[in-house]
């Protein structure tokens, strides 16, 4: 449980973080809130040779309106996205979802930026914003960039993240006023790592559901949208929910483990799937 040793930066800016990746090149770390990276350390699956510390850039922390989205500063903890107004009221689904991510520890040091660059499929956050259609700003020695959350999850930890590039701001559209949208967690024990999760955003008009956006935690080596699913809930009724929602595993390929077959994933994301959605409706 000790891991291997290394050197350790401290990030006074963004384009110091970006110059010592630049120096450092596949040899360096990121460290944000140190709530993924160094259990993987201690466990030696992974073994930088330099940690380069995020934590003294106040400037990634905040979460500010601007107007149709609601931008996240990567460094923004879990307990601080939990408890925003802004958020709470203009995109409650990110809030919620953030404060089912672990203990109330893990919260307080662990980051938004730092879960989205992780790339853990059994992660809560990547679903909830695959669900939002959010996107991510990140920046590296060739300037800055966004990259839509639909494009950032590329394979088992691995994101479109570049090895000099760093994860700068988190942004979500508001939601709609008609929009509902809801996270439906499983896992074993309170506070555990989700065995599946999905989120849910579903628009309503005229009675029946115009438009449905699920995310799936922890169903395959990314998060996925259950597009069989959303494609079936477009245009459909309330009544049918059930029906569309049976279709949720639909191209996925959830593993098997100590906590679930994946037979028994592919029934969560059903069930899940579809008790989201009727939350959402009701919201
Ligand atoms: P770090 O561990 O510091 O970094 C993680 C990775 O991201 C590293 O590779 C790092 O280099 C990279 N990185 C960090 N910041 C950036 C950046 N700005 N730009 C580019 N790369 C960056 N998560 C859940 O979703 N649900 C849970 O239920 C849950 N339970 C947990 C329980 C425990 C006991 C623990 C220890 C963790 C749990 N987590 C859970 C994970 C937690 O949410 C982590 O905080 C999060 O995954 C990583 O955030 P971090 O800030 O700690 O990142």
């Amino acid at each position: 449980m000790i891991p291997l040793a290394f050197d350790y930066e401290v990030a006074e800016s963004v384009d110091h973080a970006i110059e010592l990746l630049g120096q450092h090149g596949e040899e360096a770390k990121l460290l944000a809130g140190g709530h993924s990276l160094l259990p993987i350390m201690k466990l030696r699956l992974a073994a930088p040779a330099v940690l380069v510390d995020l934590g003294r850039l106040e400037d990634l922390k905040y979460v500010r309106d601007e107007g149709d989205h609601i931008a996240v500063g990567a460094m923004t903890r879990h307990s601080d996205v939990e408890t925003d107004p802004i958020l709470q009221e203009q995109c409650g689904l990110l809030a919620y979802t953030t404060s089912l991510v672990g203990d109330p520890q893990v919260r307080h040091r662990g980051t938004i930026g730092g879960s989205i660059a992780h790339g853990d499929a059994a992660s809560d956050l990547p679903s909830a914003l695959l669900a939002l259609e959010g996107t991510f700003v990140v920046k590296g020695s060739g300037g800055e960039r966004t990259v839509a959350a639909a494009d950032f999850f590329e394979d088992y930890l691995q994101t479109a993240l570049a090895p000099d590039e760093v994860l700068t701001e988190i942004r979500v559209p508001k939601l709609v006023q008609n929009a509902g949208w809801s996270y439906k967690k499983f896992n074993r024990r309170a506070q555990d790592w989700a065995v599946v999760g999905a989120a849910a955003v579903v628009e309503r008009s005229n009675g029946s559901i115009s438009s449905a956006r699920i995310g799936l935690t922890n169903m395959g080596s990314t998060p996925v949208r259950a597009t069989a699913a959303e494609n079936a809930l477009s245009g459909a009724s309330a009544d049918s929910v059930a029906e569309a929602t049976s279709s949720a595993d639909e191209g996925t390929s959830p593993a098997s483990d100590i906590a679930a077959s994946s037979e028994y994933r592919r029934h969560l994301a059903r069930v899940l799937s579809r008790r989201a959605v009727e939350e959402a409706l009701g919201r």
